[in-house]
């Protein structure tokens, strides 16, 4: 099954995402982690894209287009796998479903994940990331045992540049003008459900094995 999740930044998409997938054993393909990973390598997307991504815009179609074709053609994305982040405009949507057409795949469902922008401002300014495995904490709600140590792999934990508040504001309008598009783009389609991603995670994860199946 080949599953779109669509939503807000802080709308916990990537949480949902890594749970989805050691659950289903469907790859977690986010575009967000790896342009971070090429960041941290020093190559030339990670160059080209740290500077967009530092201000909230979005890095160019060609380049994230790229990164999702060459990862959907690694065996482990056979049996399926989970998007997060991508796409994030009606051309990305575009291109996907050109390039899934090509491997005579398709995408089954988008699910989005529905929160004012208000709440998302409160949680992606306390949200605190680990520098190794990209595991999420909250200075209010999901306190690290150790503070500034991730409880998963025992690496730093550290504020993203991109979950200050000046550069949050940006995102979300962002995501208001062109990621809000594909929403209508995949309820065409007829693929589209939603989840209410206000409530616990616990709760989420029930409503997306639901909106699956
Ligand atoms: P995320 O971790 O998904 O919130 O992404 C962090 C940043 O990476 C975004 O604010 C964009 O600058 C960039 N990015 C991630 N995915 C995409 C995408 N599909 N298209 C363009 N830029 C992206």
């Amino acid at each position: 099954m080949i599953v779109v999740l669509l939503g807000p930044p802080g709308s916990g998409k990537g949480t949902q995402a890594k749970r989805l997938s050691s659950e289903r054993h469907w790859p977690q393909l986010s575009t967000g982690d790896m342009l971070r990973t090429a960041i941290s390598k020093g190559t030339q997307v990670g160059l080209e894209a740290k500077a967009l991504m530092d201000k909230g815009s979005l890095v160019p179609d060609s380049v994230v287009v790229r990164l999702i074709a060459e990862r959907t053609e690694d065996a482990d994305c056979k049996a399926g796998f989970v998007l997060d982040g991508f796409p994030r405009n009606a051309a990305q949507a575009e291109a996907l479903d050109l390039m899934l057409s090509r491997m005579n795949r398709k995408v089954d469902r988008a699910v989005l994940f529905e929160i004012s922008d208000q709440e998302l401002v409160i949680r992606l300014s306390g949200r605190r990331t680990c520098i190794k495995c990209g595991a999420m904490f909250h200075l209010d709600h999901a306190q690290p045992k150790n503070p500034g140590i991730c409880d998963a792999c025992g690496s730093a934990l550290i504020q993203r540049d991109d979950d200050h508040p000046d550069v949050i504001k940006k995102r979300l309008e962002v995501y208001h003008q062109q990621t809000e598009p594909v929403v209508g783009f995949y309820a065409r389609q007829e693929k589209l459900k939603t989840v209410d991603a206000r409530r616990k995670s616990s709760e989420v994860s029930a409503e997306l094995h639901k909106a699956l199946s």
